[in-house]
């Protein structure tokens, strides 16, 4: 019995089975709470904190638990990023997290030392004996934010070098979504910012290209052709909004950004250009003209005469000349001037262009002209000396002074019909001189030929 009751002694009541049992569970509970790789706390609805984990402490270098939640309202500034009071930004979330369960935000810290720190806020209802509360768990967001800022600056630069390039510049993805437009892009086309561009893009263009192709099949299939074999140049015609017309020359150039396949497309305004090489056309021109009468001068018929024999004898083909002279033309700057002697040439002139269209006459010596006639027969040549000859007589030639002129000239025509390859120019403008002298000695007024 006393065994017995010995052995009964021994035993543990089984309230303190229970509580070792709970405590041990607490602490299990408490170690695992702990161990969580974020500062945790809980908190009820009037704000208290009522219980934190290490991580608590350990992320504000702090000493103890205890002076976390004793200090808690001096690890934020006094105002957010956003410009509320920390105080009643915090407030606000709890009372959100009450009534919605969970919200997640950005929120400013001040570690111990002073340094600022971003963190992640998540705030998460539970339910805990027959209570409610809000355990908050803190991400840090310093990695984060560096991460954001080097993203940033990189963005920055990478608009820089697209804003500083003197080229327009756009960036599409695959599906032609898009998703840059450079400074210059905007410039050209007089618009205000990316979005216009977005929105106005295919007014950018007219509807048909110069080839007849329609532009928004044409640019499609260009980049797609891009996408598959690499960089593409080609000529555009854009336009502004305006409709003012704009020659271009664009590249496209085939790149993979993270994974996904766009199109650099770089467009050079011709405008410049073409205005430029115009000028040159134009200054070539003024060198190859007769100031007085805008005929061609000598020098460009001798050269294009060279250049039409070869082509001509080269392609065994035939080629005519007419030398035209003005007849008295002596007696006409005699009676009337010089100044009257120069407005007949360029009515001369005037009305050989519309006989001849895009022949090529040239003022060969003072009163003298020569038509470059490549691929015409001597029979064709003649023809076109008796035309000249009809426009020259059908009517008085009218000068300053009401004054009305009758002008008869001469023609001598020269063919090159028996190709041998030994002619020169000279030969062929020597025997239409030959001609012209037997018109002049036959009477004037008239065509005479004589052939190669
Ligand atoms: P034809 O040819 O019928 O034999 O007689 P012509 O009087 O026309 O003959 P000629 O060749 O002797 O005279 C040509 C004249 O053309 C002489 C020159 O003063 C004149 N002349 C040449 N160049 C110019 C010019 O630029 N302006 C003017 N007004 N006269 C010119
Ligand atoms: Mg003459
Ligand atoms: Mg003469």
């Amino acid at each position: 019995m006393s065994e017995k009751n010995t052995k009964l002694n021994t035993e543990p009541p089984l309230y303190d089975i229970l509580l070792k049992e709970l405590q041990e569970a607490d602490n299990r509970l408490r170690a695992i709470f702990d161990s969580i790789p974020f500062p945790c706390y809980f908190r009820d609805r009037t704000h208290n904190i009522l219980d934190c984990n290490q991580g608590c402490p350990d992320f504000f270098g702090l000493k103890s638990k205890q002076e976390y939640i004793d200090n808690f309202f001096d690890l934020s500034p006094k105002f957010q990023l956003c410009g509320k009071e920390s105080i009643k930004k915090s407030e606000e979330m709890t009372l959100e997290a009450f009534k919605i369960g969970r919200v997640c935000f950005e929120w400013l810290h001040i570690h111990k030392n002073g340094e600022f720190i971003p963190a992640e806020v998540t705030l998460v209802r539970v339910h805990w004996q027959n209570d409610t509360y809000v355990l908050a768990t803190l991400r840090d967001l310093r990695e984060t934010y560096k991460l954001r800022e080097a993203e940033q600056i990189i963005k920055e630069r990478l608009q820089l070098m697209l804003d500083s390039s003197p080229m327009a510049c756009v960036i599409y993805d695959e599906n032609f979504t898009i998703l840059e437009v450079n400074r210059e892009a905007l410039r050209l086309f007089e618009l205000k910012n990316k979005q216009e561009y977005i929105d106005r893009f295919f007014e950018l263009s007219p509807e048909y290209q110069p080839d007849g192709r329609l532009s928004v099949e044409k640019i499609k299939e260009l980049i797609e052709a891009s996408f598959e074999n690499g960089r593409m140049n080609f000529g555009w015609l854009h336009q502004t909004l305006g409709g003012k017309l704009i020659h271009c020359e664009k590249t496209f150039e085939p790149v993979t950004l993270e994974g996904r396949k766009m199109i650099i497309s770089y467009t050079r305004d011709l405008r410049e250009i073409n205005n430029a090489l115009e000028m040159v056309d134009y200054l070539k021109k003024l060198a190859y003209m007769d100031p007085l009468t805008g005929a061609y001068n000598r020098r460009y018929f001798m050269e294009e005469a060279d250049k039409a024999l070869h082509a001509t004898i080269e392609a065994g083909q035939e080629l005519s000349l007419i030398m035209v002279d003005i007849d008295f033309f002596k007696v006409v700057n005699d009676t009337y001037g010089h100044d009257i002697g120069d407005e007949v040439l360029k009515i001369l002139v005037k009305r050989m262009q519309r006989v001849l269209h895009n022949i090529l006459i040239a003022r060969y010596g003072g009163e003298e002209f020569v038509i470059l006639l490549p691929n015409i027969s001597n029979k064709n040549a003649i023809d076109i000396a008796w035309r000249v000859q009809k426009n020259i007589t059908s009517t008085k030639f009218s000068v300053s002074g009401g004054i009305k002129i009758p002008i008869t000239a001469s023609f001598g025509v020269s063919s090159l019909i028996e190709i041998d390859g030994i002619l020169s120019l000279s030969d062929i403008l020597k025997n239409a001189d030959k001609a012209l002298y037997q018109a002049k000695a036959s009477g004037r007024n008239t065509v005479v030929s004589g052939c190669c």
